[in-house]
């Protein structure tokens, strides 16, 4: 197995019901490493640009304007299959779908308000972990 980096925000539902702590130690305790880390508010060209990839879908607008309705943690996770072992310990995009123990399960308020973003791909973590953080800032 491959030891990988994805990247992940922590969203505005979450930060602001104060639960960076408890997602970060079940980032931690899925075997992920927070090699990079920033609290940040997103300008709404960030949040376009960053999910630029739906903004034909019909959520887009909503969705931009959640991310930067209060701060966000952006991260970097590095760990073996780092990115599907995010994925599955976020839990599904609908927390209503999502499986027992998982973040989005434990945590998300609904199917946009839902506590964390992960990278999906390998390909995709890359490009996402550029946008937000440059390479000296990444320290493993
Ligand atoms: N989203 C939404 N409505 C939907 C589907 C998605 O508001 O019907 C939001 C939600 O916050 C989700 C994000 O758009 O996390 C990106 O959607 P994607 O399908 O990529 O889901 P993810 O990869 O985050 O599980």
């Amino acid at each position: 197995m491959a030891t990988e980096r994805t990247f992940s925000i922590i969203k505005p539902d979450a930060t602001r019901r104060n639960l960076t702590g408890a997602i970060t130690a079940k980032l931690e305790e899925a075997g992920l490493r927070v090699v990079a880390s920033r609290r940040i508010q997103m300008t709404k060209e960030q949040a376009e640009g960053f999910y630029g990839v739906h903004k034909e879908r019909p959520f887009f607008n909503d969705l931009v304007s959640f991310m930067i309705s209060g701060p966000v943690v952006v991260q970097v996770l590095e760990g073996e299959n780092a990115v599907a072992r995010n994925r599955e310990v976020m839990g599904a995009t609908n927390p209503a779908n999502a499986e027992p123990g998982t973040i989005r399960k434990e945590f998300a308020e609904s199917i946009e308000a839902n506590s964390v973003h992960g990278s999906d791909s390998l390909e995709n973590a890359a490009i996402e972990i550029a946008f937000f953080f440059k390479p000296e800032e990444i320290v493993g």
